[in-house]
């Protein structure tokens, strides 16, 4: 069986050449004699493919040695709570950017802890677009504020991120390594591995160190951003082999080039996608064009009968998952690093060929 150019929002598509090295290395692991996913975590082999993993990500996203990198487990949606009761006093307050589903669910969360503040929010839009955020917007109180850097259901993304007197907290799940990021921007960010690192199961944590250490006594031991640091993030078994995975995909993008070439490399991608919306009479993008993802894009067509017609022949060709978010329905292709230029050339060869059989 061939493979498929797989658009999924996540877990999503892996570059080809990591899963062939981890084919590889499946059964038996250089040195080791076993699979990864047999070996103890305390292991001498484990403890440099954590190491190197680490080493790898600091040199793509240039981090700080004041920043502690951390590999954690129960996924972004977890770090919507562990934010809050980290940085935040129990009964304090934080302001949220509502962008999207996922922002709406962070601070959901940080309310089970705090007050919240919603200072801005593009739902008056359906959320197509990235409101401003001025630093006169965010209450004096406030203990940061978190945004959504990039809305994987809407096919938004934040151009710059907005520069304010609070610490900032970014969920980069759908777009950390899909573009350049100055990490000194942000005070900390998560993302759940399987947008753009890895498979699921790993969610990455880039917290300045001055941050944590002040959490109270009530945070969980494995919710304690402090006590993963000092662990090594091993206070329990680690997902070693998301690690490993996640780890090869880190020393896989250093070879290509690193995230600046990443970054060069979606945005041809998207462009020829928002180009062809752009000239088409049948599909419509969703998101406004100042707002727009590099890494999810979202269109609609006319019907419902068309769109169910538009993913049916897509899939027939090998073209799957393009089927938009439950919430917002239409069509979402997602474009990770892991997805190539081959595969958006021929998504934009079955739209036009589509639209002259439809339009
Ligand atoms: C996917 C996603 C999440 C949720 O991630 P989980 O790892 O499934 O908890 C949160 N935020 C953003 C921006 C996402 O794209």
């Amino acid at each position: 069986m061939e493979r498929v150019f797989n658009f999924a929002a996540g877990p999503s598509a892996l570059p080809l050449p990591v899963l062939e090295k981890a084919q590889r290395e499946l059964l038996c692991y250089p040195g080791a004699g076993c699979s990864v996913m047999e070996m103890s975590h305390r292991s001498s082999a484990f403890q440099e493919i954590a190491a190197k993993a680490q080493a790898d990500l600091r040199k793509l996203m240039d981090i700080p040695d004041d920043y502690a990198v951390l590999f954690l487990q129960g996924g972004a949606s977890t770090q919507f709570s562990m934010v809050p009761m980290n940085l935040m006093e129990k009964g304090g307050t934080a302001a949220y950017a509502e962008t999207g589903n996922f922002a709406k669910k962070a601070a959901a969360e940080a309310k089970r802890w705090g007050k919240v503040v919603t200072v801005v929010s593009s739902k008056d839009e359906n959320y197509s677009y990235i409101p401003e955020i001025t630093d006169d917007l965010i209450p004096t109180d406030a203990a940061y504020l978190h945004i959504t850097g990039n809305n994987t259901i809407y096919g938004t993304q934040y151009r710059t991120l907005p520069k304010v007197g609070v610490p900032l907290v970014a969920d980069l799940s759908s777009s950390i390594l899909g573009r350049v990021y100055d990490v000194t921007e942000c005070d900390l960010i998560y993302a759940g591995a399987q947008k753009n690192m890895g498979p699921a199961g790993l969610t990455v944590v880039i917290v300045k160190r001055s941050l944590i250490g002040k959490a109270s006594d009530e945070v969980p031991a494995m919710l304690n951003y402090a006590l993963q640091a000092d662990a090594d993030s091993m206070y329990n078994t680690p997902p070693c082999f998301s690690i490993y995975i996640a780890g090869l995909v880190f020393a896989y993008l250093l070879e290509q080039g690193g995230v600046a070439e990443m970054e060069r490399r979606n945005a041809e991608k998207s462009g020829l996608l928002y180009a062809a919306l752009d000239g088409s009479k049948l599909f419509k993008g969703s998101a406004r064009a100042d707002s727009r993802s590099n890494m999810n894009v979202t269109f609609t067509l006319p019907s419902d009968e068309l769109t169910a017609a538009f993913v049916k022949g897509a899939t027939a060709q090998g073209m799957i998952n393009l089927k938009g978010h439950r919430a917002v329905g239409g069509i979402r292709a997602s474009l990770y690093n892991g997805m190539p230029i081959e595969g958006v050339q021929k998504l934009v060869e079955y739209m036009k060929r589509f639209e002259k059989e439809n339009g």
